[in-house]
């Protein structure tokens, strides 16, 4: 066992976009002693949340889920449903849409990337009219799928799924719609049946405030249709035996049970809340923190209003300044975890995490955090983001803590 020879007093503030701090409740869950994954007991858990996490993606269709991270379910969405050799659109908006792009060569699919030249696409959305128009080129339909990330976790831009949607249909184009919604789902709105998607995948770390270890599938009549006649090999992560499976509760292998007493908890947290209050709470935080950032007279990563991230904020630091360096500074003298810049923003920015089982005080504990790291570190600042945040949160009222009690 790991020996820690020191124990920080307090607690530490994870405020990084995923893992997010997993609450009281859902560990004590976690907790419970793990039971026979062929017994009776286990087929109910199975089917309640089975059955919860479709309210989740908003759909009706079966939700896949894998004991696996993130990275898993991206794989298990492309090798159901594609063959090698086949065409697939893909969105630049960041780090993650560049590593599934790599994952679909690296499993003999041709992947187009397309997106804004330079750094330019990692601080915009998705632009949906890009995709109708390489969609209406493709006469011939050789692009079997177009895949998108909801939520660049790299760099703090939500995009708008639906437009993309519209896009494909103003193409009249036959290709399936795969998103990873990893850092977006339980943050902000996701609809995946409304917005015609044919798979959705996502993780366990984020906004739904478990651990790392399950990953997700919301698959499409379309998409459950075409693996029936995908080629690429899979076998682990084969919809059909888990989908049959599944219809009473259990899975073909061994499945997260101690993960999937969690889930079931966070399920009854997240309802409970209201799926709309969890979002606008994730919007009045992102605000906040947003508000700080600009008061210290610093740039956002993302450049566009319409689509900052209700999950986590993109801080770039000025020309000279290593964001590595003032995130490690705040580790060490703050016990704050802060994301750091991934792929072609590294050292340029640091990630603030604003997600999952966070409130006004965690937030402005981590911009405190940031405020006198940034100060330690010579960067020079405007003025107090912590005392903007607060006058925003001040004037700015979250939900009531509790329902009214009758
Ligand atoms: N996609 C997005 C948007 C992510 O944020 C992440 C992880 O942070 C992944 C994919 C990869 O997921 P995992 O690290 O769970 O494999």
């Amino acid at each position: 066992m790991l020996k820690l020879d020191f124990h920080p007093a307090g607690r530490h503030f994870l405020q990084i976009p995923g893992p997010s701090p997993v609450p009281d409740r859902i560990l004590r869950a976690m907790s419970y002693p793990t039971i026979d994954h062929r017994g009776p007991e286990f087929g109910a858990l199975g089917l309640a949340v089975l059955d919860g996490i479709k309210k989740i993606f908003k759909t009706a269709q079966p939700v896949v889920i894998y004991p696996a991270s993130g990275t898993g379910a991206w794989e298990a969405a492309l090798t159901n449903t594609l063959s090698p050799g086949d065409a697939v659109l893909m969105y630049e908006t960041g780090h993650f849409a560049t590593l599934w792009k790599k994952m679909a060569e690296n499993l003999g699919l041709k992947p187009e990337f397309l997106g804004l030249p330079g750094v330019e696409g990692w601080r915009r959305g998705v632009q949906a009219d890009l995709i109708e128009a390489r969609l209406r080129a493709d006469t011939g339909h050789a692009i079997k799928a177009v895949c998108v990330v909801h939520n660049e976790t790299s760099t703090g831009v939500t995009s708008d799924v639906a437009a993309v949607r519209r896009a494909i249909d103003a193409a009249g184009h036959p290709a399936l719609f795969m998103v990873d919604t990893i850092s977006g789902l339980a943050c902000t709105d996701y609809r995946h049946d409304e917005w015609g998607v044919d798979v959705t995948v996502s993780g366990s770390q984020k906004g739904l405030m478990l651990p790392p270890g399950i990953s997700f599938n919301a698959v499409s009549q379309k998409a459950l249709a075409a693996s029936r006649h995908a080629k690429l090999p899979r076998a682990f992560w084969n919809w059909a035996e888990i989908v049959e499976m599944n219809q009473q509760g259990y899975w073909p292998y061994t499945p997260n049970t101690n993960l999937l007493y969690g889930l079931s908890e966070a399920l009854d947290m997240i309802l409970g809340e209201g799926l709309d209050n969890v979002f606008a709470r994730h919007r009045r935080l992102a605000a906040a923190c947003r508000a700080a950032v600009q008061a210290w007279g610093l740039e956002i990563q993302c450049v566009d209003p319409a689509v900052y991230s209700p999950v986590l904020t993109g801080v770039v630091m000025p020309e000279g300044v290593d964001a590595d360096a003032v995130r490690k500074l705040i580790y060490e003298r703050f016990d704050l975890s802060l994301g750091t810049g991934l792929g072609k923003v590294k050292g340029r920015m640091f990630r603030i995490g604003h997600l999952g089982d966070c409130n006004d005080l965690a937030l402005m504990a981590a911009l405190s955090g940031c405020e006198m790291g940034l100060r330690l570190a010579g960067v020079p600042l405007r003025a107090s983001g912590v005392g903007a945040a607060m006058d925003y949160l001040e004037q700015h009222e979250s939900a009531p803590r509790l329902k009214a009690v009758a």
